[in-house]
C-alpha cells in the first residue's frame, strides 16, 4: 500500500486521475480513508472558472465522510476506525471570528479542498488546525457514509434557516429545487412551515420539489410567480422567501413575493452578475428582514449530523447519483446537467 489514487483538478475543466504516493502523516495529523465525497455547487464553479484560493494541481472536494485510518502520536480525540463526517472550514482558532465561534469567517479563509487537498481521493490528510478548530463529527453506526457526506451542505441549509428566522406556520417560497433547494423544502416542512411553494423552471426538478415535500410548484416560464404566491396567501405574500437559484431576476422578484414584515434569505451567490439593482422601497416600506448566509458555524454542522443520524427527514432522497472515483469527471458532468440532486463519489467502490 504505497500509492493511492486521487482525482486532481489540473486546469479549468480538467480533472485527472492520478496515482500518488500514499500519504504519510505528522504527529498532529489524521489520515482518513474517504468513503463518500459529495460534488458541491462550489466544486463545479471551481472546476469551470477556477478560484483564487485553488492552485493546480489540487484535489478539490470538501463534502467528506470517511473512516479514521491513522492517527498522529499527538492526536488524542480519535481512534482508528472512527466513522466521521467533516465540515469544510479550517479555522485558525485565533482570529477575531474564530474567537467568536464563527470560524467559517476565519480571516485566513482556508477550507478543505481549496488550499489543501480534499476528498476526491482514496485518502485525505487532516491537518492540525482542522483537527483542533474544524468540525470532525462521529456518525451513528447505522448512518451510511453516503448520507453522512450530506452533513456539510445540510449544515449550510440549517444556517440559512437559523438566520432567516423561519417560524412554524410560515408560508415559505423556495426558489430553485436543486439539492440545496430540496433540502430547504424538506427541512422547512419538518420545522413546521404551513405551506411550501417551490419555484423551479426545469421539469425533472419540479417533480423532485414535490417529492421533497413542496405543496405547490410554480413553473415561472408559464405562471406569474408574484401573482400565484398572492393567490396562495390571501393576497398577502410569503412569510419567508429562500433564494437558492443564482439569478439577479429572482433576487428582484423575491422582494415582491414577500409580505409586509417578510423574511428573505439570499443563499445562492450570483457569480456572473456582481451588482443587482433592487427596489429598496420594498425593503423599507414592507419592513423586510433580509439576510445572506455562507457556510456554517461548527455548532450547526453538529446539528446537521444529528438530523442525519436521526433521519429527521429522508436524506436518501437527496442522493440521486453515485460514481466510483475513476468516474469523477462524469460525476461532475452529471451534476452540471442538473437532472438529479446530489451527486456523490464513492472512492471505495
Ligand atoms: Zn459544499
Ligand atoms: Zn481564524
Amino acid at each position: 500500500m504505497n500509492s493511492m489514487y486521487a482525482v486532481a483538478l489540473t486546469g479549468k475543466n480538467a480533472l485527472t486521475l492520478q496515482k500518488r504516493e500514499y500519504p504519510t502523516i505528522g504527529p498532529d495529523e489524521v489520515l482518513l480513508k474517504v468513503h463518500a465525497i459529495g460534488v458541491c455547487g462550489s466544486d463545479l464553479r471551481i472546476y469551470q472558472n477556477g478560484d483564487d484560493r485553488v492552485h493546480y494541481p489540487r484535489v478539490i472536494g470538501h463534502e467528506i465522510a470517511g473512516e479514521v485510518l491513522e492517527i498522529g502520536s499527538q492526536v488524542t480525540r480519535f481512534r482508528m476506525g472512527d466513522r466521521v463526517t467533516l465540515g469544510a472550514h479550517i479555522p485558525c482558532g485565533e482570529c477575531y471570528f474564530c474567537q467568536k465561534n464563527e470560524g467559517h469567517f476565519c480571516v485566513l479563509g482556508r477550507s478543505v479542498g481549496y488550499q489543501i487537498d480534499g476528498g476526491f481521493a482514496e485518502y485525505v490528510v487532516l491537518p492540525k488546525e482542522f483537527i483542533e478548530n474544524g468540525s470532525i463529527q462521529k456518525i451513528a453506526d447505522n448512518t451510511s457514509y453516503e448520507l453522512a457526506s450530506l452533513s456539510e451542505p445540510f449544515s449550510c441549509v440549517l444556517s440559512g434557516l437559523h438566520e432567516v428566522k423561519m417560524e412554524a406556520g410560515d408560508t415559505v417560497v423556495v426558489y430553485g429545487a436543486g439539492a440545496i433547494g430540496c433540502m430547504y423544502i424538506a427541512a422547512a416542512k419538518k420545522m413546521g412551515a404551513a405551506k411550501v411553494i417551490a419555484v423551479q423552471r426545469s421539469k425533472p426538478r419540479q417533480k423532485l420539489a414535490l417529492e421533497a415535500g413542496a405543496d405547490i410548484v410554480i413553473d415561472p416560464t408559464i405562471t406569474d410567480t408574484v401573482q400565484k404566491v398572492r393567490e396562495e396567501t390571501e393576497g398577502l405574500g410569503a412569510d419567508t422567501v429562500i433564494i437558492t437559484a443564482p439569478s439577479a431576476q429572482v433576487q428582484k422578484e423575491a422582494l415582491e413575493v414577500a409580505k409586509q414584515l417578510g423574511k428573505l434569505l439570499f443563499f445562492a451567490g450570483n457569480k456572473s452578475v456582481k451588482e443587482t439593482s433592487l427596489n429598496t422601497n420594498h425593503i423599507i416600506y414592507k419592513q423586510l428582514h433580509i439576510v445572506g448566509t455562507h457556510g456554517a458555524p461548527r455548532h450547526l454542522h453538529i446539528e446537521a449530523v444529528k438530523w442525519i443520524d436521526e433521519m429527521l427527514i429522508d436524506f436518501s432522497f437527496f442522493v440521486t447519483h453515485t460514481f466510483p472515483l475513476a468516474e469523477t469527471e462524469k460525476a461532475f458532468q452529471t451534476a452540471l446537467d442538473k437532472d438529479g440532486l446530489k451527486v456523490v463519489v464513492i472512492p471505495t467502490q
